[in-house]
């Protein structure tokens, strides 16, 4: 059933818990994660960064994600990660998006300002919830570095940027990064807590797999809403084929793709307990 960003953060507010987002650049991961909330009767976000449109065009893989959601039998919100450009934002908002993370974040303040309140003038015409980000992680999507370092999110200006915006969930930046962890992340916590009084927004953990899951509950005691999920379970995947080809003599490509839908599925459970509470 699909249900849009600002309706599935409701839902995980109310229960004092987070809805997990994943990316789901392929078939595997869609089955993957939507048969893990199914099992578990929780919502969930599907997501497609920008990023990964060399793996699966948004005008390919966004139709399947949108089917797929209607046909899921708990509420899924379809959701454009990590969108830099307003014309891609549009291509989504056509395709049947009913969320999208605007990311104007390694733009200068007032820049990403006004491009976050174009992204909401936009997803007004539409079904579609909007998230920004402001200050910005350590590593870009995907693990890159991003240069300069992070640079944590003020929590004043958040507020004003909020207001300023009208955007539905906020991105901040408190310690955690794109990709898999080198050293385990200290984590802000207290200042998450302090953004989600002084906003009044649902808040979003982008980096979100390999945090500890006591760091996850702190951050959602604290007013995190959306966790973004993604390279410890696509790792997960990687390491069910590895294992498969060690073991035996593999002939069909599906075979590993099954396994690896196997392994993620495994995978985005475990997180998905943790992120409702279960
Ligand atoms: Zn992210």
């Amino acid at each position: 059933m699909l249900v849009n960003l600002v309706e599935i953060l409701k839902m995980a507010e109310e229960k004092k818990c987070a809805v997990g987002a994943f990316n789901t650049p392929n078939l595997e991961c869609i089955s993957a994660v939507l048969k893990a909330a199914e099992r578990l009767g929780v919502p969930v976000i599907l997501s497609h960064a920008e990023l990964h449109e060399p793996v699966a065009p948004l005008s390919v893989i966004g139709p399947v994600m949108v089917k797929a959601a209607e046909k899921a039998k708990v509420p899924v919100c379809v959701h454009l990660d990590h969108c830099e450009t307003l014309s891609y934002m549009q291509q989504a908002l056509d395709i049947g998006f009913n969320g999208v993370m605007y990311d104007g974040s390694m733009l200068p303040y007032e820049e990403n300002l006004a491009n976050t309140k174009k992204a909401v003038a936009m997803a007004k015409n539409y079904s579609c919830g909007v998230e920004a980000e402001l200050g910005s992680l350590a590593s870009r999507e995907g693990g890159a570095s991003a240069g300069s370092g992070p640079v944590y999110t003020d929590p004043d200006q958040a507020a004003v940027f909020c207001r300023e915006t009208g955007i539905d969930a906020l991105a901040p930046s408190f310690g955690t990064a794109h990709g898999i962890y080198k050293a385990r992340p200290v984590l802000d916590l207290d200042r998450v807590k302090i953004i989600a009084e002084k906003t009044g927004l649902p808040l979003v953990m982008h980096g979100g797999s390999g945090v500890s899951p006591d760091d996850y509950r702190t951050g959602i005691r604290n007013g995190l809403r959306k966790i973004n999920y993604y390279s410890y379970m696509s790792r997960a995947g990687v390491t069910a084929v590895r294992e498969l080809l060690e073991k035996e003599e593999v002939t069909f490509f599906h075979d590993l793709a099954l396994a690896a839908q196997n392994a993620m599925e495994a995978d985005a459970e475990k997180a998905m307990r943790v992120f409702a509470g279960l």
